[in-house]
């Protein structure tokens, strides 16, 4: 029954001028699920590759992009009942995010779409994104938000992988911080937005933020409640490679928010997700709720 909620798909269709390095298939989406099914996964929510997601471009060439990626997504979809897929949209054009956005949620087996942390220089918490957050809201889609894996265009992080080992989840954090403290999650209360990577640096970041809400004024200007509770009403998935990582998480969030997930198929992923999970001395109840989690089930009411 285990649903890999994090798992990348470069369809044969679109071309790229060079591969990234990956553990395992990428393109060939037969041999993908068969790679996948032999870690004991049944479902698999398909995503883009983050950078060729269409916020990474601009007006018709965005529009193009989206349509380009999408295309196949669905169609991956339609013709298999154990994959759903994340769509992509032109975020850089909100209101036209929204409407493909809404266009996509009406297509069979469309869970919602992937998104990165930072678009034009915007966190997703910018009021510039209001009409997607609300559209999102409304058709109840799953809202990846997935790091661009950029670095922030930092020399110093170019060594040794730090673009990835602190870029990614800085990015993450960041993104989750600005939803939060904006006041996204609260005037939304139905988002559904799942943070990759178990959300990155988000755990490190809640005693600060706390102490801000609790200390400073402008930390309150968009929120009525601690920002812990907005927190925790994101999805995290395993993706953190570290049992004692993902049993905090679970233990603040709640098992009923953690997903599961691979990165397959990057050499960063955690190529039997299954495995890791099993093996991380989670609660019994605790370990059958993050196997059991699918990507069409009903939005929760939100917890207090
Ligand atoms: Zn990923």
């Amino acid at each position: 029954l285990p649903t890999d909620f994090h798992v990348h798909w470069l369809p044969p269709s679109i071309q790229v001028a060079e591969l990234p390095p990956v553990a395992r298939e990428f393109r060939e989406l037969d041999q993908l699920l068969e790679n996948v099914r032999d870690v004991g996964l049944t479902e698999v929510v398909l995503s883009p590759q983050i950078n060729l997601c269409a916020e990474n471009f601009e007006g018709t060439e965005a529009l193009a992009r989206a349509e380009d990626y999408n295309e196949p997504l669905l169609r991956a979809a339609a013709e298999r009942p154990e994959v759903k897929v994340l769509g992509t949209v032109p975020l850089r054009e909100p209101e036209e995010a929204a409407r493909v956005l809404a266009e996509l949620m009406a297509e069979p087996g469309c869970a919602g779409v992937e998104v990165s942390p930072i678009v034009g220089g915007h966190l997703l918490g910018d009021d510039l994104f209001e009409s997607f957050w609300a559209a999102a809201a409304q058709t109840h889609a799953l809202v990846f938000v997935h790091p661009t894996q950029r670095g922030f265009d930092m020399a110093s992080l170019k060594p040794w992988m730090l673009w990835n080992t602190v870029g990614n989840p800085t990015e993450t954090a960041m993104a989750a911080a600005s939803l939060v403290m904006s006041g996204t999650i609260e005037r939304h209360p139905r988002l559904r937005v799942l943070l990759a990577h178990g959300g990155g640096s988000v755990p490190a970041l809640r005693g600060r933020l706390e102490h801000a809400f609790n200390t400073m004024p402008p930390a309150r200007e968009r929120i009525t409640q601690p920002p812990g509770v907005y927190l925790r009403r994101f999805l995290y998935d395993t993706v953190v490679h570290d049992a004692e990582l993902l049993r905090q998480l679970v233990s603040w969030v709640g098992a009923g928010s953690v997903v599961l997930g691979s990165d397959y198929p990057y050499g960063m992923g955690t190529l039997d997700p299954v495995g890791f999970v099993r093996s991380a001395g989670l609660e019994s109840a605790d370990l059958e709720t993050i196997l059991g989690a699918s990507p069409g089930a009903p939005v929760s009411e939100p917890r207090a």
